[in-house]
Parts: structure tokens; C-alpha cells; sequence
């Protein structure tokens, strides 16, 4: 971006500001009866605009909406070193994912693990501390067939393959530690192979951007869902062998 834009970015930034908690304001950005405003947040909590003690209106500032819609937000980790800019609808999508904010590891969800860093740990970590549950290949073996998490390792990114039993229904999915956008490049193919060799079932999915809200990752199609008799052909000893392979679209 050249000085310019960005100088004109900050200054529209400025205007977003909230006078209460100096967060960036969102729409709906309402008024108070003299035309100021604040954040919802924070005119859920005062009664009177902070500014001029008048009361708020239900009145909303189009035209500061319309800025916050058009304007680039900094990183909220801006300090600890992120300079990137987002609009107001994937700010929030990157926050979930910026290198400079700590994640939990992924497999907390299954195992006892209280692991929280950087998301460039995460690697050494899942290296070291779950054997079985971490890949440096993009095409690997699922580990069991109970609820579990994995970590892969490949194209210079991380993935989960997370697997999870509801409803007698089987579903797995793989997702980027990333964004939906970035998650867009990859896709994931499944094979469920049966022990006679003949049969199998194979589906391709795009890979999803990271959440930890596994209605959201199962409900998204973008996933292999099977019913209990279906995956129970496939099954000798508890066991399944289920390929999960990852390649560029
Ligand atoms: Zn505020
Ligand atoms: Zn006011
Ligand atoms: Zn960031
Ligand atoms: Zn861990």
C-alpha cells in the first residue's frame, strides 16, 4: 500500500475509534441524540453518551458504516509484532488464526493436553508430545476409529484431521490452521478401503479454514459422513483403514 492510502486508512481508523474503550466500532453504529457515537459494546454498559451526557437514539451512522465497511483494520497484535490489514469481515477470521496470538493445541479436544503457544510451535509440539496424532507426510493413516484429533504437517502448512462419532454417524474432516481462504488452495481426499481389497469409498473435499466448533466443521458438506453400517463393512477388529491424503487444488 502506498503512504498515502495508508495515511488516509489511519485517519479513517481514527474515526472508528470508540471514546469509551478505544476499540474500532462495527456496524450497526448508532447515535446518541447530538450525533455521537459509541461501540455496542459500550453503550450496552453507560446509559448517557459519554460525550455530551444526552441520551441514545436508535438512529444509525450510515455514513461511518460505510467507512468500516471499506477500511482496513489493523491486527489486534499489532504490538507484538502482526502489520497486517483486514476489512471488517476477516479481521475477525484472522484474529482466530494470527501467528502472533496463542492457540491452544488442537488435540486438547481429546487428550489431556494444556499445551498453548504460538502457532510455529505448534509443530515441535505435536512432534513431541503426540506420537501417533502428528504427520510430517500429506498422506497418512487415520490413527483410530474413536473421536480423535491429528496433526499434519505438509506443503509448509499445518492441518487437523479431526474424526468424530454423533448421531451413529461417522464424520471426518480436515481443516488448515489457517484461514478459509487459505484452506481453499488444499483439498483432501478420503479412502476407506475394506479388508477383501476390492471395496473402497473415496470422496475429495476442499479442506476448511480452522475452528474448534465441530457442528460448524461437520455441518459444512465439506466433510466425509458416514452411517454406523456403512463404516461397520469396513471395520475388522476395531480397526479401519481410512487414507487421508492431501494435495494442492
Ligand atoms: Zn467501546
Ligand atoms: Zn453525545
Ligand atoms: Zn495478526
Ligand atoms: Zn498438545
Amino acid at each position: 500500500m502506498d503512504d498515502l492510502k495508508r495515511a488516509v486508512g489511519e485517519v479513517l481508523l481514527k474515526d472508528l475509534e470508540c471514546p469509551v474503550c478505544m476499540q474500532y466500532m462495527v456496524p450497526p453504529i448508532k447515535l446518541c441524540t447530538n450525533g455521537h457515537n459509541i461501540c455496542s459494546k459500550c453503550r450496552g454498559t453507560v446509559k448517557r453518551c459519554p460525550t455530551c451526557r444526552a441520551e441514545f437514539s436508535e438512529i444509525r451512522c450510515l455514513a461511518l458504516e460505510d467507512i468500516a465497511r471499506r477500511v482496513k483494520y489493523p491486527c489486534a497484535n499489532r504490538q507484538r509484532g502482526c502489520l497486517e490489514l483486514f476489512s471488517i469481515e476477516h479481521i475477525n477470521e484472522h484474529h482466530a488464526v494470527c501467528v502472533y496470538v496463542k492457540i491452544k493445541c488442537p488435540l486438547h479436544l481429546f487428550k489431556n493436553c494444556s499445551w498453548n503457544g504460538l502457532k510455529n510451535d505448534l509443530k515441535e509440539h505435536a512432534k513431541a508430545a503426540h506420537a501417533g496424532y502428528f504427520f510430517e507426510v500429506s498422506a497418512f493413516k487415520s490413527p483410530i476409529l474413536k473421536d480423535c484429533v491429528a496433526v499434519a504437517s505438509c506443503f509448509g502448512e499445518l492441518f487437523t484431521y479431526s474424526q468424530q462419532k454423533k448421531d451413529d454417524r461417522y464424520n471426518f474432516a480436515v481443516q488448515l490452521i489457517g484461514t478459509s481462504s487459505e484452506a481453499s488452495k488444499y483439498k483432501c481426499e478420503f479412502t476407506l478401503r475394506a479388508p477383501n481389497g476390492v471395496e473402497q469409498i473415496r470422496s475429495t473435499f476442499f479442506v476448511q479454514g480452522y475452528s474448534e466448533n465441530f457442528e460448524t466443521i461437520f455441518n459444512s458438506r465439506n466433510c466425509l459422513s458416514l452411517d454406523e453400517e456403512t463404516i461397520n463393512r469396513f471395520v475388522v477388529d476395531g480397526k479401519h483403514n481410512l487414507t487421508v491424503t492431501l494435495s494442492t487444488v
